[in-house]
């Protein structure tokens, strides 16, 4: 029962990292991914403004998917 309650504790925390982890979204409506690095060739193309925010607020503005520069990566 203690693995069991411990493994859920560590679960609830690595989701929670998750969300704070910071991201770059590029300010636009067209804009859906985020970006893990401000170099990133997919921010190359952006012509807005570049924002860094925790990976739960682009989430809720929206940017749903890691990039696919990106992805390849991962
Ligand atoms: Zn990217």
């Amino acid at each position: 029962m203690k693995i069991i309650i411990s493994s859920i504790a560590i679960i609830l925390f690595s989701i929670s990292q998750n969300n704070d982890k910071e991201v770059y979204i590029c300010v636009s409506s067209t804009a859906t991914k985020y970006h893990l690095t401000k170099t990133c060739k997919g921010l190359d193309e952006c012509t807005h403004t570049i924002k860094k925010v925790t990976l739960k607020q682009a989430n809720e503005l929206g940017y749903k998917n890691l990039c696919g520069w990106e992805k390849k990566f991962n």
